[in-house]
């Protein structure tokens, strides 16, 4: 079996509304932070679906026995935000991942190359085998920041079909690299936009996210 890169666009009309107010070049920072963290909650409950550990056990009820599943808690679950962008879904994809650990990693595109470099990484130096890690990366662009972080985690034990991607809006450039390099991997976005500006912003896009989030 070739194992292929799958993007999902939910077809969800809370996630067509919250995308709209982050594209919209009038929406302020506060009401942009809530759009991304609404997404960001959205596109979490959709990338864990069929990838989140359960057990199966007996429990009781009021009346009776019978089955329950539970979240199996001993199955290791990380959080990767991809600062400063990634930090805006954080505290709502955190909700839905109660359990899991947030390993920061700080990544800067130069505007002028547009690759980026890494001056933050919260990355243990190695995970466990069976570690599932959701990655958070609003903007997939030029491909540059998800390569990198990709590079970082899967270097670390996890394997690619473990991983996960929640960005908001996604560009032809990154989705091609991400296929080429880790087939299996899955990614969840609010869009597929058609493509680049010369300075490597998405167009129609919503802009610099992390300036829109953090007011800068
Ligand atoms: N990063 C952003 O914040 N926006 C883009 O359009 C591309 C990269």
């Amino acid at each position: 079996m070739t194992l292929q890169l799958r993007v999902y666009v939910p077809e969800h009309p809370l996630i067509k509304h919250w995308l709209a107010v982050a594209r919209d070049v009038n929406t302020p920072s506060i009401l942009f932070r809530s759009a991304m963290a609404e997404l960001g909650r959205w596109l979490a409950y959709e990338a864990i679906r069929n990838w989140l550990p359960t057990i199966e056990t007996t429990i009781q009820t009021p009346l009776t026995q019978c089955s329950g599943t539970f979240v199996n808690p001993e199955v290791p679950l990380g959080i990767v935000p991809i600062m400063r962008a990634g930090l805006a879904l954080l505290e709502q994809v955190q909700q839905v991942m109660p359990l899991a650990a947030v390993y920061h990693l700080g990544l800067v595109r130069n505007e002028s190359s547009l690759e980026p470099s890494c001056y933050l990484n919260k990355l243990p130096d190695s995970f466990a085998e069976e570690t599932r890690i959701v990655i958070l990366e609003p903007m997939l662009a030029t491909g540059g920041s998800i390569m990198m972080a990709m590079k970082e985690v899967t270097s670390r034990g996890v394997k690619p079909e473990l991983v996960r991607i929640i960005s908001i809006v996604a560009a032809p450039p990154a989705l091609r690299q991400l296929s080429e390099n880790y087939p299996g991997l899955e990614v969840y976005t609010a869009m597929i936009d058609e493509g680049l500006n010369s300075k490597g912003y998405i167009v129609p896009g919503l802009g610099d996210a992390g300036d829109r989030a953090f007011g800068t």
